[in-house]
């Protein structure tokens, strides 16, 4: 039998969209042997014109330095009306390249893991094709989700949270088009967390202090240097392991300091689960997928920093389900894991308890079925059809309600 074909939107603007495609698809791949062929297509580079092309280059660069003028951008298109506005001009300025994206990746089922692409890639649909494929959404933010993630042409629209579900509703999805699942993580993730000794032993760190893990997603965003410093002139009881990501001005900073406690300093690492096996204590940005893989790895979090906008919200998930603090800033932090090292390994080994009931580490599967059952469906009308067949009854071209 012929493989059915999945195409992820995503681009890599941050670690979190490729990962929840990746997870996505190898979960796919053990529950649905041979039964099909995946792509995964980066949007921004290969099918907006310039500057947007650039846009995974930027986003790191822009959320790291200029971080009010990215909010600012988030929330002014983050209403009803506004958004709808913003996302005209994007189905115009991308109208070409949307055309030529659906045209070049056929397939059985369409996955959007980005916000950014579901309403101008479902207006190439009903202006162009009588028919498309099943579209479902698989939200990758997680709480403060923006706008542009509920695109109410979609047949599926999975939502991490509670809140996020909410939010839908509130933009004018229907509850049969959505579902609470959580968000993907790769199912290797929870395969290789194994024992805290044995992970220790295979990464050589040392196995008796207690470990802080200090990372900022997958580009090495927010003041990772001034938090490790900061950690560092305490002079606690512990390790300090720092993952730099993608980010080698970082890194080469770091690696000419000098320290005070073991001190390990890896570049962007394949290995995440172990790391977080072998952790007792996580530092990091507000990151979605960081947050739901530190739970499921029973890891306590200190956030000490968050993208304004989209990341917003993941504190107060994090805080109010005791699964972790917010911290800003190195001084905090210090403090922080002062006050953490200070009640034992019992309190350590509560707050990993209380990080483990959030953890949702069936998502993956979840989704995984999901997006199956829409593979399994025929294609679906567009607005073009039933324009160009009036008897069906006319539906206005664009009647996005955001
Ligand atoms: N990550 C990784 N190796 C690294 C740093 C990060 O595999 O060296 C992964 C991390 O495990 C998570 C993702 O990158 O799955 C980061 O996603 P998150 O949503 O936390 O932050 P983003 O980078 O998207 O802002």
């Amino acid at each position: 039998m012929a493989r059915k074909r999945v195409v992820f939107l995503m681009s890599d603007t941050g670690g979190g969209h490729r990962a929840a495609a990746d997870a996505i698809r190898a979960a796919m791949e053990i529950k649905y042997p041979d039964e099909y062929l995946f792509e995964l297509v980066d949007v921004y580079r290969r099918y907006t014109p310039f500057p947007f092309t650039y846009m995974p280059e930027v986003y790191a660069p822009w959320v790291n330095w200029a971080a009010h003028s990215w909010e600012f951008g988030y929330e002014f298109a983050n209403t009803r009306h506004r958004g709808r506005l913003v996302m005209a001009v994007a189905k115009q300025l991308w109208k070409n390249g949307m055309r030529r994206l659906i045209q070049e990746h056929p397939t059985d089922v369409m996955v959007s893991v980005h916000s950014l692409f579901n309403r101008p890639v479902m207006h190439a649909y009903n202006t162009t094709q009588k028919f498309r494929p099943p579209f479902v959404t698989v939200i990758t933010d997680l709480v403060t989700t923006h706008a542009f993630w509920y695109e109410p042409d979609v047949d599926r629209c999975l939502a991490p949270t509670q809140a996020a579900y909410d939010r839908g509703l509130f933009f004018g999805l229907k509850p049969e088009q959505m579902r609470i699942t959580g968000l993907p993580v790769h199912p290797q993730f929870m395969k290789k967390l194994v024992a805290k000794d044995e992970a220790r032993r295979k990464l050589n760190w040392d196995s008796h202090h207690p470990a802080v893990l200090l990372v900022g997603g997958g580009e090495g965003m927010g003041p990772l240097y001034q938090i490790a410093r900061a950690i560092n002139s305490r002079k606690l009881d512990m390790q300090l392991i720092i993952i730099a990501g993608r980010n080698q001005a970082l890194k080469q900073r770091l690696e000419s300091s000098s320290w005070n406690q073991p001190t390990i300093i890896y570049p962007f690492v394949h290995n995440m689960p172990e790391l977080m096996a072998a952790a007792d204590i996580l530092v990091t940005k507000a990151g979605p997928g960081t947050i739901c893989e530190a739970c499921i790895a029973g890891v306590p979090l200190i956030l000490s920093s968050f993208v304004p906008g989209q990341e917003d919200g993941n504190v107060t998930h994090v805080v109010e389900n005791n699964a972790g603090v917010y911290a800003p800033g190195g001084v905090n932090v210090a403090e922080t894991i002062s006050q953490w090292l200070d009640e034992g390994s019992e309190g350590l080994a509560a707050r990993s308890a209380s990080a483990r009931a959030l953890g949702r580490p069936n998502a993956v599967w979840e989704i995984a079925e999901e997006i199956h059952l829409q593979a399994q469906k025929p294609p679906v009308r567009t607005r073009y059809h039933a324009e160009h067949q009036p008897h069906l009854g006319h539906t206005p071209e664009d009647g996005w309600v955001i």
